[in-house]
């Protein structure tokens, strides 16, 4: 459930009319929906009422500040995979005792950032990252908290470039490895053994392969038990899918995928770490751009928009869908007509959907693109020289720009010319 809807023939987030937002910031623009995003922590976090358990933000979703400040208050952490998303959860106030470092390529200065930070847990993916890591917070004279993240060799049925488990994936520690290197994690000094970690993938929509998943680590909890290694925390990742389809919003109740994490690994009496990304911010969050032109071919029609792939790249890059609704409510008559959505990007794949079936919309109108709120702002570019475009945060009648626009100068400030050309 989301809080955008159409009031008096507008779209709105919350109580705020998406053509306020537009004349105040200008199009394109993000908007995030405070009620949704704590609505949708919320439902996730009462789903493990009973366990020990704690909900750590996957950053990577959306970064922004604001939205990282208000899950935070509302109890969440942070999974972060560099550094700079480290660096922007406890600038937002995520306490460090809630922020867990994953990712497959983590560089000795950044272990050393997070040992130093002293955050909850580093998720170790490799042997020689183990080591690396043993020996940076030997050097520092600190305890590493290590949780291990094997690779379940499980299959989940997703778009190819977002599924993470299955063993050719460069994710995690080989499943058949996994023994060895707890006992080579236990030998090694700095080195504090706390958990295992998994991550199969993401927009994953059946609960089959998180429970077989679930059920090897159960396995490998209890076989690592009888060889006296005693885990404290297990850590699910991250992966549930959401609704992408305003009219079919089915997708797994996290109160489903709760229950069947009770049912495997809830008698452990183990600590349970999730990391929901897109569950949490992808339906909180729209992205809303105006037509520029309206361009009628002999075989297609265009809405070409001040939107670009450079703003929401899914759509190029795994094919994905967004709904696209007009922000003016269409007439209850209005007929649809199959029209391309495109951006200005000189790329043909700059093609935000296909023959979709849309009312008539005219040029300099609004159009709003749902569940847009994760993997959206995050992977923006400046291609084409465009500038980041602005995320605004609404919160019931009220609206604040928590990212704004670059200017031009600031765009070209880190540039420089070489000394040589002087
Ligand atoms: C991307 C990622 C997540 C979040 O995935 P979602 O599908 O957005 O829930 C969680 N954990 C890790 C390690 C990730 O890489």
């Amino acid at each position: 459930m989301d809080h955008f809807a159409y009031r008096d023939g507008v779209l709105h987030a919350e109580s705020v009319s998406m053509t306020r937002i537009a004349e105040a910031v200008g199009t394109p623009f993000y908007v995030y929906s405070s009620a949704t995003l704590t609505r949708h922590l919320t439902v996730f976090t009462e789903a493990f009422a009973g366990l020990d358990a704690l909900v750590c933000f996957a950053t990577k979703a959306n970064g922004n500040k604001a939205v990282l400040n208000l899950l935070g208050k509302l109890g969440a952490g942070a999974d972060v995979v560099s550094v700079g998303e480290m660096h922007h959860a406890i600038a937002a106030g995520i306490p460090v005792d809630r922020i867990i470092f994953s990712g497959v390529g983590k560089t000795r200065d950044e272990l050393a950032a997070a040992l130093t930070a002293g955050i909850f847990q580093i998720n170790v993916e490799s042997l020689p990252e183990l080591e690396s890591l043993s020996q940076v917070a030997v050097e520092m004279g600190v305890e590493a908290p290590v949780s291990i993240r094997v690779n379940p060799d499980v299959a989940a049925d997703t778009h190819e470039k977002i599924t993470t488990g299955r063993k050719e994936n460069k994710f995690g520690i080989e499943w058949i490895n996994a023994p060895a290197i707890y006992k080579r994690a236990q030998a090694l000094p700095g080195i504090a053994v706390k958990g295992v970690a998994v991550h199969i993938g993401s927009q994953i929509l059946d609960l089959a392969p998180f429970r077989a998943t679930f059920q090897r680590l159960r396995d490998l909890i209890l076989q690592l038990r009888v060889e006296g290694i005693h885990l404290e925390r297990v850590d699910l990742g991250g992966g549930l899918g959401v609704p992408y389809r305003r009219s079919d919003p089915s997708s797994p109740p996290p109160a489903d995928y709760a229950a069947m994490v009770k049912e495997v690994l809830g008698d452990l009496g183990i600590k349970i770490v999730c990391e929901p990304g897109r569950l949490i911010a992808g339906n909180a969050g729209m992205l809303v751009s105006k037509v520029i032109y309206v361009k009628e071919g002999e075989s297609r029609s265009f809405l070409i928009l001040d939107a670009g792939m450079n703003d929401l790249v899914r759509p190029a890059m795994y094919e994905a869908f967004h709904d696209i609704l007009p922000v003016d409510e269409p007439a209850a008559d209005a007929e649809n007509a199959p029209v391309d959505v495109v951006g200005p990007i000189c790329e043909t794949g700059d093609l935000f959907a296909r023959q979709r079936l849309l009312p008539p919309i005219p040029a300099d109108a609004l159009v709003a693109f749902a569940t847009a709120g994760a993997y959206g702002a995050v992977m923006a570019s400046t291609y084409n020289g465009r500038p980041l475009i602005p995320e605004v945060l609404v919160d019931g009648d009220r609206f604040a720009v928590v990212r704004r626009r670059p200017t031009l100068e600031e765009m070209t400030a880190l540039e420089s010319l070489p000394d040589w050309r002087c």
